[in-house]
């Protein structure tokens, strides 16, 4: 059962558990011993529906648990993995412990679609479709409910090599989603070559958008192509309830962002749910 007081905990900004590690830069060694030792932890972030608030899945954010330094958040270590060879193994660890989770979830009877972040350097292997294949069938996971995200503003590397990897990641029935849209720089090749099922607008782009008559007329062009092309439309960094007025209003169709929910321990969802199920009638049913 769960007490007013998680409730109310939810519902207002949760302090995090570790403060913020100070910006510092690591090793190699040292990241790839937190990769052996189980270090890296995933956090997950839900995502709503804005047309009914229905929760439409979550997206795994990895953290290091870092033993001296709190919780350092992937900007500090995601390049480093890339530069030193540790992707592979980084995405192996993250996409294992969704998948065991998902695994749990699906034993409490809760079906909650998975997001799981990739690099454009885990899309240089010819075999990287039949790893997810092989790890989502051990686990007991229909394909269609697992997406992977890629960076936009990534994927200009081995176009070719990427582009034949994310076709063949689709036709395993793989969601694929363009992260970050609108930060990168090829955008509408790439949304014709590549079958992407969701399109994912960055924050930084929403941002704007509400006082900025350019970055709204580029945002409606970018919404109203993905929807021609039939993806799903993403908007990450709702931060507020004017940010989901606005969206709702431009038939964007998920939300994710801070006003919904913050990246939470998987321990933490089942609370979250209970807020959410209350809060959520609260807010649709607003005189518009
Ligand atoms: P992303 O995939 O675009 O994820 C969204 C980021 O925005 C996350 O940052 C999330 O915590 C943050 N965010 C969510 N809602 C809000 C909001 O309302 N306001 C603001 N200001 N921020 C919000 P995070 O967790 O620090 O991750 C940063 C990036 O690191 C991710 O961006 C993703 O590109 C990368 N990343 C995270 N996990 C993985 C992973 O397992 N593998 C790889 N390759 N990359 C990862
Ligand atoms: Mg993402
Ligand atoms: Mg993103
Ligand atoms: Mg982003």
């Amino acid at each position: 059962p769960i007490q007013l007081q998680q409730l109310l905990a939810h519902m207002s900004d949760r302090p995090t558990p570790k403060p913020r590690a100070h910006r510092k830069r690591y090793s190699a060694e040292e990241l790839r011993l937190a990769i052996a030792g189980g270090q890296l932890i995933n956090h997950y972030q839900p995502k709503v529906a804005f047309a009914s608030g229905a929760i439409t899945g979550v997206e795994t954010l990895v953290r290091w648990d870092h033993p001296e330094d709190g919780l350092v958040f992937p900007d500090q270590f995601i390049d480093l993995a890339e530069e030193c060879g540790l992707i592979d193994a980084l995405t192996q660890t993250v996409l294992d412990s969704a998948l065991k989770q998902a695994r749990r979830w699906q034993a409490a009877e809760l079906s909650l679609p998975l997001a799981v972040n990739v690099s454009m350097d885990n899309l240089t292997r010819l075999e990287f479709p039949e790893l997810v294949e092989q790890r989502v069938a051990e686990a007991g996971i229909a394909p269609s409910y697992l997406t992977l995200e890629v960076t936009e503003s990534r994927l200009m590397k081995n176009r070719l090599e990427s582009l034949d990897i994310l076709t063949r990641l689709r036709l395993k029935r793989f969601g694929l989603s363009i992260d970050d849209f609108g930060t990168g720089h090829s955008s509408l090749v790439q949304l014709r070559d590549i079958p992407f099922t969701e399109l994912k607008i960055d924050r930084d782009f929403v941002r704007g958008a509400p006082n900025d008559a350019s970055a709204r007329a580029i945002l409606e062009a970018s919404l109203s192509m993905a929807q021609q092309l039939g993806m799903t439309t993403v908007a990450e960094g709702v931060e507020d309830l004017e940010d989901w007025d606005f969206l709702r209003a431009r038939g964007v169709d998920v939300a994710q962002g801070w006003f919904i929910a913050k990246p939470m321990p998987a321990d933490d969802l089942s609370a979250w749910i209970a807020a959410w199920e209350l809060r959520r009638p609260v807010l649709l049913g607003r005189p518009q």
